[in-house]
């Protein structure tokens, strides 16, 4: 088809154009032109007007179905396409956004035969689905199932449990009737507990499966990345596609694709129906993994972060506020901030030399698949759906908390210093400076407490850049000691699903972004860069407490007694910590193409 009988601009660009009925019918025809970026639909009979016109963006869409009406006398053929437009609810005096299914179904009737109207409406679905997934067609291709690659298949793996519990409805409602549309196949598989993902993902035939798809918080997903890890053929087996539909209270990864995607931050059913969206896009980035080592020696990979004070005490300690969603972060940051502890430590860390950073770019791979459709088992789900999204409450508990802080100053912490450290001196005066580049190994570290069973141990790469905990640092690295609120190494470009925490960082630019915050900081200015971290914008407070590196290793001594550590949320045995970078180890269903720079 050509554009000539065309009467919009927009059909210079067109791949296809028809002028089809509607269904259900009501007597209106319509011109419908399909673009590579848009679906134009306008209004011809009874009466052409401009606000009759429709356009779906192809961002919006899932895919295209065929259809037959049941009564063999009807000779037309119908094609659906299912898109999931961004909707602005009012609700009282604020707006609200939802994504709303949208069948745009067209009958095609110009032809007496069947056969040949079938053939226009598998064109249509077939140009639509190529789209979808990126293959490219011009107006010169010629349309043909060849094009396209096998449907997908994933394995979906969902804790029951993760968030408020509602992950099964959530699959029910959004996403299995979504990823149907776009023609994926799955099998669908409830965790019973906790490891059970990590164990599953050891036995499975890697040949099977496209994709393992985790529908929880971050979590699950560190048990599936840690399983096949533990495969002995690891090196294949990590470079399965992984991804993520958030169901969880922690949903930072899904925080990171729905920016990588070019959405608005979002929280609740939005988050999941944008990471959803993604999903059905088969396109795949790189994603760095970072390898961690705990004081009993085991190692684990963590795609996320590493937590210390603040941060991994709001995380382990909100836990009993799990049936908030999302808002038990929001409780936790309130109950921590009234009793603000510092923790003493040693901090050491490999610094990205300048002349290293590059501007990366995104590596994405598009998935190459072939061969037929084998059919899959679906587990069936008998549930309902319930709400979502807490996003504005978290903001009104922190704004008020705010408010009452303001002028509330934290008593400066006095620093003990450590009796056997060569450093006690400066230490004990409260320094919290670059201690030495070398510092000897320290007796006096904590060797591993708390009740956080030890890490098991994985296989993959060598950590070429640590030495064992027992031995110092190399001299290359850089060492701060003194009194911290908290320490996070994080990899993500999102610390939860509404924390902008390192805006620089993408999938596979090779580096961990090193925050810490020194003691002395007031309440209301920490509060003020927790605020500010929703936008992004808290490095611009020039907060002096704050500090953020680059690094590709650090090492966390923690000199005080009792604590927390988290790994991607997950509380580890406390003690002495170590970990590096490893790029490029996994490949993320990322579903956009969206190479951003490192510069920070
Ligand atoms: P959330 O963000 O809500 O915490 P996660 O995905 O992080 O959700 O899961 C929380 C924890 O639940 C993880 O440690 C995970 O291993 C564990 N888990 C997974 N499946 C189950 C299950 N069926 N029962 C109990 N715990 C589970
Ligand atoms: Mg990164």
């Amino acid at each position: 088809m050509t554009s000539e009988s065309c009467g919009y601009q927009e059909c210079a660009e067109a791949l296809l154009h028809g002028e089809f009925g509607a269904y259900p019918s009501k007597g209106a025809r319509y011109a419908v032109s399909l673009t590579s970026t848009e679906l134009h639909i306008q209004r011809l009979v009874p009466k052409p007007e401009d606000d009759q016109r429709t356009v779906v963006p192809l961002t919006d869409m899932v895919g295209c179905h065929t259809l037959r009406n049941r009564t063999s006398a009807d000779a037309a053929a119908y094609f659906s396409v299912y898109a999931y437009p961004l909707k602005k609810k009012k609700v009282g005096m604020s707006s609200s956004r939802t994504r709303q299914r949208t069948v745009h179904t067209f009958r095609v009737d110009r032809a007496a035969e069947y056969a040949q109207n079938k053939a226009v409406a598998e064109k249509w679905a077939m140009a639509v689905k190529c789209l979808v997934l990126g293959v490219p067609i011009t107006s010169a291709t010629e349309i043909v199932p060849s094009l396209l690659p096998r449907p997908r298949r994933l394995l979906l793996l969902v804790n029951p449990f993760g968030g408020r519990g509602h992950a099964l409805q959530y699959c029910h409602t959004h996403i299995l009737p979504m990823i149907t549309e776009a023609d994926i196949s799955y099998n669908l598989i409830q965790t019973e507990r906790q490891n059970h993902a990590r164990e599953l993902v050891q036995g499975i035939n890697l040949t099977e499966w496209d994709g393992i798809v985790i529908i929880s918080g971050d979590g699950l997903l560190y048990e599936v990345i840690n399983g096949l890890m533990e495969r002995l053929d690891w090196e294949q087996a990590i470079k399965m596609p992984v991804g993520i539909l958030p169901c969880g209270s922690g949903n930072a990864l899904a925080g990171a694709l729905n920016f990588n995607g070019g959405f608005e931050q979002a929280m609740g059913s939005e988050l999941l129906l944008n990471c959803t969206l993604l999903l059905c896009r088969s396109i795949i980035t790189p994603m760095d993994l970072v390898s961690v080592t705990t004081c009993s020696g085991a190692r684990s990979f963590s795609f996320l972060s590493v937590a210390w004070g603040f941060v991994s005490d709001v995380d382990i300690e909100s836990e009993k506020y799990r049936h908030m969603g999302s808002a038990r972060f929001t409780m936790g940051t309130m109950v921590r901030l009234a009793s603000l502890r510092t923790y003493r430590g040693r901090l050491s860390y490999l610094p990205v030399v300048e002349s290293h950073l590059h501007r990366s770019i995104s590596r994405s791979i598009t998935l190459a698949a072939n061969g037929s459709l084998s059919s899959f088992q679906r587990t069936p789900l008998h549930r309902t759906i319930s709400d979502m999204g807490l996003c504005e409450e978290r903001n009104i508990l922190l704004k008020r908390g705010s408010a009452l802080l303001d002028t509330n100053e934290l008593p400066s912490f006095e620093a003990s210093p450590s009796p056997s450290s060569p450093n006690a001196l400066q230490a004990s005066s409260f320094s919290f400076d670059t201690v030495s580049d070398n510092l000897p190994p320290q007796n006096h570290v904590l060797h591993g407490t708390g009740d956080a069973p030890p890490l098991r141990h994985v296989r993959g790469p060598p950590d070429d850049l640590l030495v064992p905990l027992n031995q110092s640092v190399p001299k290359n690295w850089v060492t701060v000691e003194g009194d911290f609120i908290l320490m996070l190494a994080l990899y993500q470009s999102h610390l939860g699903a509404d924390l902008f925490t390192a805006p620089s960082a993408c999938f596979n630019d090779g580096l961990i972004h090193l925050f810490f915050v020194k003691a002395g900081i007031t309440r209301a200015a920490l509060i003020r860069l927790f605020l500010a971290m929703e936008k992004g914008t808290h490095f611009q407070l020039d907060c002096p407490h704050l500090h953020h590196f680059p690094v590709r290793a650090f090492r966390l001594e923690p000199l005080t007694r009792k604590g927390t550590l988290t790994v991607d949320g997950e509380r580890v045995e406390y003690g002495p910590i170590q970990a590096q970078m490893h790029g490029s180890l996994s490949n993320l269903l990322t579903g956009a193409h969206r190479g951003r720079s490192s510069a920070f």
